[in-house]
């Protein structure tokens, strides 16, 4: 074993950072391993703002909060999980501000709060629109100045399982190359998405979904796989994100006619409907020919210059720099786009998961807040409440037990399979199954779902796992390894592909980001108001289900 540590955290994000600095002050001796440097963990993109109850610019309480969140995850969300997020989101803001992020303030000074999707008030705290950028920073500097020890440039590759306890996790170190083994008494996971499944989304490379496969791959249960949320706005053709904020300041949705089609989907909440009501409503513009160039039109213009540039400076920047257009003077061309994964690792509240020594939190993780869709806003905040509620618990189980042991045979297989992989001579490059997998994923299991479309990407994705195992990596260096990384990062995405697609041909209802509008329009309560668990039984992933918990909020039709 290289290094041990009371509670060792596998990701530096907003979740794995909030993890460490909480696990670090409950007194733990800490690690952070990272496949990439803190600062440029993809919350760091997060643009339009984290949600908290905190009335500064109308009426607002947790309830009402936890409500709103109830109902936009179309009633599959645990309510016992969100009311403990709606209530702690507040204090969990505050402490950030106090640790000095600089978020935008009203004219009375008070921290200023933007209206979101589907919330029914005005509860998007922000810093302007680079609000990720600013937690990362003030996260970072808050785990700088604490005794944490950080393997930046690690990358996890497989979580150790020993004597029925998570141990510990083996990583490839990218800058010098090798194996290294590193013990924790806890270890939590913090990866992260998985949004690369997909060509077009607003995720960075990285978002690879390795946590969701290392947990898979030692028997975890993997909860609700069915539901990648689109987002409405993704620039096109690039796919990067324009912020919901955008619609939250005003701006409006039209296609090819000029109209403000969302009138006829959402003739009440209009722009800021649900992300899943608004992408399917943008879709199905696209589809009936009121589109332009398969996008339809963010238009901005009437909020004006002044506004566009206080409150929506990154966006203006993205839609000039990579579609050309500057939304003081134009609408920008948009289409959904995959964005967030509901769907995780299932833990409880406290982050941990049915392992005994193994928590997860953030966008890797099921607890679960957002259900079958979540609402904007809702991420950052749960990587933070969650984040720290899972260093809490991971901490405090590690100080009161003592061992952590990495076996030499787990240290041996794992160099064996790695070097088999490394030094094989022939094979398929990853990068061509990688684009079939993304294309497809898009092409089949989009927006709509239909039952032919997943069945033939089932059979996409057997065949691409076929190939995968003689998948060739034709850098053999030791340093720097990205074609051996994106190799490894390849197959955990393939055996996602599989669970998604499991759970979603079986899901035989449309609830949230599922919408199967030719066979099944609409939501079954009777039948599907029930997480999908998805685990490896004998290599297989075999399916079931479980109960939502409920505490208050008996389903409603949705209206919108
Ligand atoms: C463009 C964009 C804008 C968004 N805007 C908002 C917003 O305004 N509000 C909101 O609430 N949500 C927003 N979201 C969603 C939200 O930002 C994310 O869900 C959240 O930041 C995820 O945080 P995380 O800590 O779980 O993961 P990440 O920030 O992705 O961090 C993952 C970490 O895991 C590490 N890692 C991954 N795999 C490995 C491995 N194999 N080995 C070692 N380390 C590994 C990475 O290096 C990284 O440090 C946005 C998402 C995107 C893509």
């Amino acid at each position: 074993m290289d290094a041990k540590h009371d509670v060792l955290v596998i990701g530096a994000g907003c979740a794995g950072m909030r993890a460490a600095i909480e696990a670090h002050d409950a007194g733990a001796n800490v690690g952070v391993v990272s496949k990439l440097h803190p600062t440029r963990s993809h919350s760091g993109a997060a643009e339009g703002g984290i949600n908290a109850a905190l009335g500064n610019t109308g009426e607002d309480d947790p309830e009402k909060h936890a409500f709103d969140t109830v109902k936009g995850s179309d009633y599959l969300g645990d309510q016992d999980a969100i009311e403990i997020f709606t209530r702690e989101a507040p204090d969990d803001i505050y402490q950030l501000d106090h640790w000095g992020a600089f978020f935008s303030r009203n004219d009375e000074g008070r921290l200023a709060q933007r209206p979101f999707g589907a919330a029914g008030s005005p509860r998007t705290v922000f810093a302007a629109d680079i609000t990720g950028h600013v937690l990362i920073q003030v996260l970072y500097e808050q785990l700088s100045r604490r005794d944490i020890s950080v393997y930046d440039e690690y990358f996890a590759w497989q979580l150790v399982l020993n004597d029925d306890r998570c141990q510990g996790v083996i990583c490839w170190d990218l800058l010098s190359g090798g194996l290294k083994a590193i013990g924790g008494k806890t270890v939590i996971l913090a990866t992260g998405g998985a949004g690369r499944l997909y060509r077009a989304t607003t995720n960075a490379y990285a978002c690879t979904g390795d946590g969701m496969a290392m947990a898979l791959r030692i028997g975890l249960p993997l909860k609700d796989m069915e539901f990648m949320q689109f987002h409405p706005t993704t620039l096109f053709p690039s796919g990067i994100l324009l912020t919901e904020g955008c619609r939250g300041e005003g701006a409006y949705l039209l296609n090819s006619e000029g109209e403000r089609f969302m009138k006829r989907y959402a003739p009440n909440a209009m722009e800021l409907a649900s992300r899943d009501v608004v992408s399917r409503s943008e879709q199905t513009e696209i589809d009936e020919g009121r589109g332009i160039n398969g996008s339809v039109m963010l238009d901005m213009r009437h909020l004006g210059p002044e506004r566009i540039i206080e409150r929506l400076p990154g966006s203006r920047e993205l839609s000039m720099t990579f579609a050309g257009v500057d939304p003081i003077y134009e609408p920008v061309p948009v289409r959904p786009g995959a964005h967030y994964h509901m769907g995780g690792v299932e833990t409880d509240s406290d982050g941990l998961t049915e392992l005994t020594g193994l928590y997860a939190a953030g966008e890797v993780a099921c607890i679960s807040v957002h259900g079958a869709n979540r609402l904007g806003g809702n991420s950052l905040m749960e990587t933070i409440t969650f984040g720290r509620r899972a260093g809490r618990a991971a901490a405090e189980w590690a100080l009161s037990h003592t061992t952590v042991e990495v076996p030499e045979t787990v240290e041996r297989d794992a160099e064996r399979e790695l070097r088999d992989l490394l030094w094989r001579r022939h094979g398929e490059r990853p990068w061509r199954i990688r684009d079939e997998l993304g294309a497809s994923m898009l092409e089949n299991f989009g927006v709509f779902r239909e039952e032919q479309k997943m069945l033939r990407q089932l059979d996409i994705i057997d065949d691409l796992r076929e190939r995968y195992e003689t998948v060739h990596v034709e850098d053999k260096g030791e340093i720097f390894n990205t074609d051996l990384t994106q190799a490894i990062e390849l197959g955990y995405m393939l055996d996602l592909a599989f669970c998604m697609l499991q759970a979603g041909v079986e899901r035989k209802e449309s609830r949230g980001a599922h919408a199967r509008p030719h066979d099944y329009p609409e939501r079954d309560d009777e039948n599907f108001l029930m997480h999908s668990i998805t685990r490896l039984v004998d290599a297989v992933p075999v399916l079931t289900y479980k109960d939502v918990r409920m505490t208050r909020w008996k389903p409603e039709a949705r209206t919108y």
